[in-house]
């Protein structure tokens, strides 16, 4: 799109508006923004630096010889330019985020509040431990809860997020397996309804990673999985509740096999927000469990934001796990154990999988919101959230093709497929004309055992009117695509950008700004 003389791109209003094209591009609140290289230049800054007192540059060789090319701006100018850019994002505070499996929920601001805390805000990992008893306390106090909510044996807390909860997870695993003479089990299981970071998490450990099918109900099919066991076999990786939205209810016979193999099971705790406060892992023989704080313990998340992915272990494998952990001694004093050779009572321990701690910022998030809802609190989140998804489903389930419908109940996530579309139709088609609805899309084309999967998370947190809105808009949409409205397949309409090519962003991403060439100079 051509830039105009002061940079702006010419907008033209939606067909059908009687409106002319606005001068400077903007929509309204809808404000355009060009590149921060397109309106900075080179020779303006927004900091006036004395000159430096001349002196011999040491730089020899390495002295720059070309100016760098960043572009200026005044401080105003930067502001506005980020706060422009930013309201051009969709986030939590502005809409319901219904992508399933991330649990997109309010992030409460006392959280904030008490993350904030100078004693907690500006802790520094190598102080003495005598000067952050308080904020180890918040470690060890958060992983007795953990620890209590999911009735395991200990918690590593160190883990920086899901997928690397399960790392260390599988490290426990394959430190228990090599302690007992058994390092040639390399197989690892994993079901088709699992997460596709369990795999990755497997091969990424040294293990073989083999599929077991699901069931036309959406669940493992536990006669496949049984009869796969054998002498080759290090675990199984089950989520629980599984990417289908549905609960693994035989669980707890798929432990006892895999253990009466010589096996363990990792379950994949990310979904810990359908149960918590109703099912205990650990009553259900699981081995090693990540929790995502960022999703069942609120915290915010997405765009790379911080993760945290507590593991918890069970007795077989607690003394497996990493260092650092927490201790309270009998003096009522936390000590921080840190060292591999501090004593004999941790000699088993895989390591270490962080320079540090974890993430000291998401466990007062995290605890914050434990003790703000308390036990009693916390059930009511599972439920709530299992309660909001099927509402979404049962709502839907005439007008979208359910496929797990049938089988009963889901928990916190509904799915659905694009059965029943015209051709040319697809997921996508929906997921951007929910944009335009104002709405953040669904989880797309996930899980693969559905056909153009639409996961909806709605969470807890929405209250029945949002969920309305929300129905009310998906099912419009919907109703265009099986009509087949040709105008979805270009939608969104509304938003600063149209149907961008995806595939070609992702495959050939343009990642570095070159100066345009302007058309006289290009003449001459
Ligand atoms: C989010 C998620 C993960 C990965 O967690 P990260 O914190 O993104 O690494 C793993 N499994 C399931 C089921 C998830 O929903």
């Amino acid at each position: 799109m051509a830039l105009n003389q002061s940079g702006w791109r010419p907008t033209t209003p939606e067909a059908g508006s009687n409106a002319a094209p606005t001068f400077t591009g903007n929509k309204a609140l809808m404000l355009e923004e060009a590149l921060i290289f397109e309106i900075g230049s080179t020779d303006t800054t927004g900091v006036e630096v004395a000159a430096p007192v001349t002196s011999a540059s040491r730089l020899g060789a390495l002295a720059r010889t070309a100016p760098i090319g960043l572009p200026g701006l005044s401080e105003p100018e930067t502001i506005r330019h980020y706060t422009r850019l930013s309201r051009q994002n969709y986030a939590i505070d502005l809409g319901l985020f219904p992508l399933g499996s991330c649990t997109m929920k309010h992030n409460p601001r006392l959280n904030e509040k008490m993350a904030r805390l100078p004693g907690f805000a500006d802790v520094h990992p190598l102080q003495p431990v005598d000067t952050v008893q308080g904020a180890l306390g918040v470690i060890n106090e958060l992983a007795f809860w953990l620890i209590d909510l999911t009735g395991m044996h200990g918690v590593a807390m160190s883990p920086k997020a899901g997928a690397h909860g399960e790392l260390c997870g599988m490290l426990c695993i394959k430190a228990a397996l090599e302690k007992r003479g058994e390092g040639h089990r390399k197989v690892v299981l994993v079901p088709e309804s699992a997460h596709g970071t369990n795999p990755a998490t497997a091969a990424f450990a040294g293990f073989t990673v083999e599929d077991i099918p699901a069931t036309a109900g959406g669940r493992v099919d536990t006669e496949a999985l049984k009869a796969r066991l054998g002498p080759d076999v290090a675990a199984v990786m089950i989520t629980n509740p599984n990417t289908c939205g549905l609960f693994e209810r035989d669980l707890k016979a798929i432990s006892d096999a895999v253990h009466a193999a010589g096996g363990y099971v990792y379950c994949d705790g990310a979904n810990f927000n359908a149960i918590v406060g109703r099912v205990r892992p650990g009553d259900l023989g699981i081995d090693a469990m990540h929790i995502n704080l960022h999703k069942t313990f609120s915290t915010p998340h997405g765009g790379g934001g911080p993760g945290s992915g507590p593991t918890v272990l069970s007795e077989a494998l607690a003394p497996f796990g990493p260092l650092p952990f927490t201790a309270r001694m009998k003096d009522g004093h936390i000590a921080l154990i840190e060292e591999e050779t501090a004593g004999d009572d941790h000699p088993d321990t895989f390591g270490r999988m962080t320079a540090f701690h974890g993430q000291m910022g998401m466990f007062t998030r995290a605890l914050t919101y434990i003790l703000s809802h308390g036990a009693d609190g916390l059930r009511q989140v599972a439920e709530d959230a299992v309660l909001n998804a099927n509402y979404v489903l049962r709502s839907l389930e005439d007008t979208l093709d359910a496929p797990f419908a049938f089988a009963g109940p889901c928990m916190h996530e509904a799915i659905f497929s694009d059965e029943g579309f015209p051709e040319g139709f697809s997921t996508i088609d929906v997921a951007k004309a929910l944009i335009d609805e104002g709405f953040h899309p669904m989880t797309m084309y996930f899980p693969l055992v559905v056909h153009g999967a639409m996961l909806i998370e709605p969470t807890e947190t929405e209250s029945k009117a949002a969920l309305d809105q929300f129905i009310g808009a998906l099912r419009s949409v919907a109703e265009r695509a099986k009509a087949g409205d040709a105008s979805l397949k270009t939608a969104p309409h509304f938003a600063p950008r149209s149907r961008l090519d995806e595939t070609l962003a992702a495959r050939k991403p343009k990642l570095v700004w070159r100066e345009p060439v302007v058309a006289s100079e290009a003449a001459e």
